[in-house]
């Protein structure tokens, strides 16, 4: 095996476009083969030359890009026994996922260089997927962004608080820290909820009812807050020149705040999350504080609003923001209990089950866990079956139902929202950079993950 990764010759793939596309495709379904050449692929066709190429004969299976999510916590280092890469990775294996943008919510908190460099040897060690870690913006990391933006996808801001990190509400502090990033000259992104309309809701619907559960969650923490900080995020990425991606967008008026700007020629990217699309205020009753995320779930018309922001391009990709937590403490009283569920495991059979709803056509449902997830945070060679692109790749039997059961899911938490949903579609076999790392349902190596490419800083002119 090159520094780069391994040689593989996949043969006899199905394309996905002719598994989920339309009636007259299905009945002429095109298979493909993939040479990869020391973990970048060489060529994608049909009927491709072997040569020397070690063979894995993908059966008929449908083949897609390796997943890339935009957002995970796996709470290590500080919470390994939360999850840690070696669960967290092994999860993201399980979901397809080969290429994860990691979100340090947890002491240490990224903001030095050398933290930095520290976290990224410590993940190199134990990750099985390529991974990108965040710094945090935040006032302590200022002085060294400059030092810290050639190694990190992009600083992380909470314009709201959430789990384990306090949110910045001060107008003033913000702009500072975008101006930071701006002249780094690396990407931000960011967790849009106004703080102050998160506090003034909490103190009226949390803090003043002990009787107060998950069903008050989405105005407590509501789509005003969210349209309010996406506004204010944008405004202030715009007077900076800071580029800036949006995560997680929860409801309509967010997606259309995000359009809006894009419209106008700003640089600005967004993801939205599965339980977002498949999931909605409604489920509260049955799921308890399992539906306790921060953005909060909103209603059944924001999960179509984001479909809909998907589809025409407002909204680039789907991340899970997994966020493991003992299922104990999900179950403590609302106001008490963390935010945030797992779902990396998952990420391909819910994107999957999108398609299979009708809710997102094909075509755009993969794109936003592929190639617009990485265009979306600037990976390089990441999110496509394609030349000169690493040879990540998942096979999947589209027909293979499988019932969602959160004690049986290679994350640390062993829950999961979907619990009892049958989903299709659950990857056999993932293959990262040229190399078999994940095959009868379990990971084939202990790590093997690299830090993902990234291009050089582009330090904005700040006036
Ligand atoms: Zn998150």
């Amino acid at each position: 095996m090159s520094a780069r990764g391994a040689s593989l010759f996949v043969r006899g793939a199905r394309s996905f476009a002719s598994v989920a596309g339309a009636a007259h495709e299905r009945s002429t379904p095109a298979f493909l083969d993939v040479r990869i050449v020391d973990g970048r692929i060489e060529a994608v066709g049909p009927n491709l030359e072997r040569g020397e190429l070690e063979l894995l004969d993908a059966d008929g299976l449908c083949v897609i890009p390796g997943l890339v999510d935009v957002h995970v916590h796996f709470r290590d280092p500080g919470l390994e026994h939360v999850e840690g890469w070696d669960h967290g990775s092994a999860g993201a294996l399980h979901g397809g996922v080969t290429s994860v943008v990691e979100v340090q919510n947890n002491a240490p908190l990224t903001t030095t260089r050398a933290l930095l460099e520290e976290r990224i040897e410590h993940v190199r060690r134990r990750s099985r997927v390529d991974f990108g870690c965040l710094a945090n913006l935040v006032e302590a990391s200022l002085p060294e962004l400059a030092a810290m933006a050639p190694l990190t996808p992009a600083f992380k801001c909470f314009l709201g608080g959430s789990t384990g990190v306090g949110g910045q509400a001060d107008e003033g502090k913000l702009r500072e820290l975008f101006q930071a990033a701006a002249r780094a000259g690396r990407m931000i992104v960011a967790h849009c909820e106004d703080e102050t309309t998160l506090q003034r809701d909490k103190a009226r619907l949390v803090d003043s009812d002990p009787h107060a559960t998950v069903a008050v969650h989405h105005l407590a923490r509501s789509s005003e807050a969210e349209l309010r900080s996406i506004e204010t995020a944008i405004e202030l990425a715009r007077e900076s020149g800071a580029l800036l991606h949006v995560f997680h967008v929860s409801s309509q008026v967010g997606a259309d705040a995000v359009a809006r700007a894009r419209r106008s020629g700003q640089w600005v990217r967004a993801s939205t999350a599965p339980h977002f699309l498949l999931l909605s205020n409604e489920d509260a009753p049955r799921l308890g504080n399992l539906l306790k995320v921060n953005p909060s779930v909103k209603t059944p018309g924001d999960a179509l609003g984001l479909c809909a922001a998907l589809s025409d391009g407002a909204v680039d990709a789907i991340g899970t923001d997994h966020a493991p937590h003992p299922l104990e403490f999900k179950q403590r009283a609302y106001a008490k209990a963390p935010s945030g569920m797992p779902s990396v495991d998952l990420l391909w059979p819910l994107t999957f089950e999108l398609v299979r709803r009708g809710w997102l056509d094909a075509e755009c449902a993969l794109a936003s866990v592929t190639w617009r997830a990485a265009e979306s945070v600037r990976l390089l060679r990441k999110g496509r079956l394609a030349r000169g692109f690493d040879g990540d790749l998942v096979l999947f039997d589209p027909d293979e139902r499988r019932t969602v059961r959160g004690a049986a899911l290679p994350s640390r938490s062993k829950w999961s929202a979907y619990e009892g949903l049958e989903l299709h579609g659950w990857p056999r076999l993932v293959v990262r950079r040229g190399e078999i790392a994940w095959r009868n349902g379990a990971p084939t190596s202990l790590a093997g993950g690299r830090p993902l490419e990234l291009e050089p800083p582009q330090p904005a002119r700040v006036g």
